[in-house]
């Protein structure tokens, strides 16, 4: 199936259930009503001249009209270009450029971003840019209103003439470890795995999805509204960005049945004031992605929120994303000390990155992946492309990962965060889980820096609680001795308030590193 041929099987099969609702604007839409709408959008882009393989960006924060724009281009074979709400003209400009952009679609503006004025600013060093909608204002209130008089059947014919292996969404990277790719999916990749995690959170129509994950990344558009409208459930957007509290009151006042979030998301929604007076007992499932979740969290998301099925993915954008994931009958301690097993229909294999081998179970190696969520490519990158998936088309994700005897993975790091110091491999996430026993240590990041003698030397980035006496490199040496072998001690301590971040929450080792060079001078 193409996208589109998909959403109209779930509006025969469910057009008077609800299908989408916006909290902010207090809007809410059935499954027949959404269609409507996204074939007025579909409709006005055709009119406007947008045709099958034309960029289509889109750059504003959750809404109705996100949703809408989204399914409109996968309608008419356009490539929607997903761009970050946070990013400014620097950036803008850059993937308006990268991507050929002909047509956006942008919220005129959002807290204190001033969208208007930036594309403004970026737009005569654009040259394929030609037409800007903002929604709500009069260019894009022009085009639904023609869109609404279009001829469903000529969108049916446009429909009918595009295959599900034409790219048809642009996902840039969080560019944790340098500049964001673009990652160039199919219908097949993305509507595929929203499916397959639909099937593994058992969704049905009767199914209502809490999504405060940011619809720019594929946490919200694939594994939220993918899998809900491949299976007829609702999608409820709590707010234009995340808010505790408006998302426990979503939860409560829509009463929904999954919650999606990455791991700090739940930690704030625990943490809310307001926490106790909303009723959460309509809860079932969940998602929690992105980054390793704690135990304590995890028990309290179960226990406090009355998730007992809540799943955990790993993935990346360039599969679609979600390559393993938790089922809900896996036992606790799995659900917080592994990613899960394999996906339907995808492969997978840890090798030694140096060569190729498949590594025994129970030893770290790179992380690879193959099957129908392998991107097509990166947008005009073969370079690059090529140096990810390999003439089998297996994918290298430069993650390193173990399996166990049960095909259950973890993920232990990065390649590129690796460290050999003397000839050793150092696995900074094993050093980091020990640091956190210390009782002053609320948070620790492990990054090499050069070293004559032994290659790379640790350095141990830690940030301490209120009130903890001064952390020394000694002191800190004196607390590993005997516990963890001599090559895994940090040589260096540098205590910091924050640790540089990517706008997805991701921590920029790379940054890191330079830092700690200059540091160490
Ligand atoms: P870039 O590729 O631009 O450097 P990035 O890899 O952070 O940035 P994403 O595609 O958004 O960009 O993130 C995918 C990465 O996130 C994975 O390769 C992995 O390192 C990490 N990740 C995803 N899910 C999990 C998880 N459940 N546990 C641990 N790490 C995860
Ligand atoms: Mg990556």
């Amino acid at each position: 199936d193409t996208i589109g041929a998909n959403l109209d099987r779930t509006v025969a099969a469910h057009g008077e259930r609800d299908a989408l609702v916006d909290r902010a604007s207090g809007r809410r839409w059935t499954y027949r009503q959404f269609a409507d709408e996204v074939n007025a959008v579909a409709f006005g882009l055709v009119d406007l001249g947008v045709e099958k393989g034309d960029r289509v960006g889109i750059w504003a924060p959750n809404c109705a009209e996100w949703t809408f724009t989204q399914y409109a281009t996968a309608k008419i074979g356009a490539i929607l270009v997903n761009i970050n709400p946070a990013y400014r003209t620097h950036e803008l400009k850059y993937v308006l450029n990268q991507a050929g952009i002909r047509t956006l679609v942008a919220a005129p503006s959002f807290r204190t971003s001033d969208y208007a004025a930036m594309i403004d600013q970026v737009r005569p060093d654009c040259p394929a840019l030609t037409d800007v909608l903002l929604i709500g204002r009069e260019e894009w209130n022009d085009l639904v209103a023609i869109g609404r008089g279009g001829s469903v059947a000529q969108l049916e014919e446009i429909q009918d003439g595009l295959s599900a292996d034409e790219p048809i969404n642009i996902q840039y990277t969080s560019g944790t470890t340098g500049f964001p790719k673009g990652a160039t999916l199919s219908h097949r990749n993305i509507l595929n795995n929203g499916y397959f995690v639909g099937e593994l959170c058992s969704y049905t129509a009767e199914d209502v999805i809490c999504l405060p994950v940011p619809f720019y990344h594929c946490f919200g558009m694939v594994m939220g509204n993918l899998a809900a409208t491949s299976h007829g459930a609702c999608m409820v957007i709590p707010a234009p960005a995340f808010d505790p509290a408006l998302t426990l009151e979503a939860v409560a006042t829509e009463r929904c049945t999954s919650l999606y979030g990455v791991p700090t998301m739940f930690i704030a929604e625990l943490a809310d004031p307001s926490f106790d007076s909303h009723d959460l007992s309509s809860l079932r499932t969940g998602i929690m992605a992105g980054s390793p979740c704690p135990v304590e969290v995890m028990k309290q998301v179960i226990d406090r929120m009355g998730m007992a099925e809540v799943t955990i993915c790993y993935g990346m954008t360039e599969t679609s994303p979600v390559s393993t994931q938790t089922r809900a009958d896996d036992t606790l301690q799995r659900r917080v000390s592994t990613v899960g097993r394999v996906h339907p229909h995808l492969e997978v294999k840890v090798v030694d990155p140096e060569t190729g081998e498949t590594v025994p179970r129970g030893e770290p190696g790179e992380f690879c992946t193959r099957g129908y969520s392998v991107m097509l490519g990166y947008w005009e990158e073969p370079a690059k492309t090529a140096e990810a998936i390999d003439a089998d088309r297996w994918m290298h994700t430069g993650d390193l990962a173990v399996m166990d005897d049960a095909g259950y993975l973890n993920i232990t790091g990065r390649i590129k965060d690796m460290v050999i110091r003397g000839g050793e491999n150092v696995y900074p996430r094993e050093i980091e889980e020990f640091l956190y026993t210390h009782p002053d240590v609320v948070d620790a990041q492990v990054v090499g820096v050069p070293d004559a003698r032994y290659g790379e030397e640790l350095i141990a980035w830690v940030r301490l609680r209120d009130g903890a006496p001064e952390l020394t490199a000694e002191k800190l040496r004196e607390y590993c001795e005997g516990k963890l072998a001599r090559y895994k001690i940090p040589r260096y301590v540098h205590v910091v308030d924050e640790f540089p971040m990517t706008i997805t929450g991701k921590i920029r080792k790379v940054e890191m590193r330079e830092r700690s060079v200059e540091l160490l001078g």
